[in-house]
């Protein structure tokens, strides 16, 4: 069997990447982060001067959005295609279309540290999406659905912590959380600026459009 998803360290990829991805919660904001240490691509050449040709640039700004979004190469480009055939800018399409993700939306309301935490909730059928549950990651949510941890849930480790510290969070201003009902709401469409990711979508248009 081939194993399609990444299982090795996920600080590599940030290294790899030669900047921070936050892919692993509450450790990347301490001096333990592997970027603090060692900010220079893992592997035995890792610290040599490497020349970087244009596809390569580009070709690393795809791998760090893909990383960022813990999303297959295979899902990435069909959400390049969506995007393409969406009105407006191309690339901020295809990152609207990321940052609307499902198990990103988990993240960004504060329920889970990291996106791949987000993705395991998900999974694990934690949450429902207008009153049903839903335990697909790339779920596109859209405006106005209503996301909530299943009662059964509520009690578990995550979800009390995630709520205690929910009281104090910002959200980004297409989102809002609901204290009382516990709930979340996608109020319109994510834009570029809420993305605030420091992707240059552009290249990624560029490598697809070779
Ligand atoms: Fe990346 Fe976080 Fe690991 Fe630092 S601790 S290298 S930011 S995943």
């Amino acid at each position: 069997m081939i194993l399609a998803r990444y299982i090795g360290s996920v600080c590599r990829l940030c290294r790899r990447e030669g900047e921070k991805l936050y892919l692993k919660a509450s450790r990347c904001e301490t001096p333990k982060c592997a970027i603090e240490k060692r900010a220079y691509p893992p592997g035995q050449h890792g610290q040599g001067r490497i020349k970087v040709s244009e596809y390569g640039i580009q070709l690393r700004e795809k791998q760090k959005a893909r990383r960022i979004y813990g999303v297959l190469e295979k899902q990435f480009r069909k959400y390049f295609k969506i995007a393409e055939r969406k009105k407006g800018v191309t690339g901020e399409n295809l990152l609207q279309l990321l940052e609307m993700r499902f198990d990103s939306v988990v993240y960004r309301l504060g329920f889970a540290g990291s996106r791949s935490a987000a993705r395991q909730m998900v999974r694990h059928r934690f949450f429902t999406i207008n009153g049903k549950r839903v335990d697909v990651p790339s779920y596109i949510m859209k405006k106005g659905d209503v996301i909530a941890p299943v009662s059964k849930k509520m009690e578990t480790f995550p979800i009390k912590t995630a709520l205690e510290k929910m009281a104090g969070k910002t959200l980004p201003q297409w989102l809002t959380f609901d204290m009382d009902k516990k709930e979340g709401t996608v109020q319109s469409p994510a834009s570029r600026e809420d993305v605030a990711l420091p992707i240059q979508e552009q290249l990624i248009v560029e490598l697809y459009s070779r």
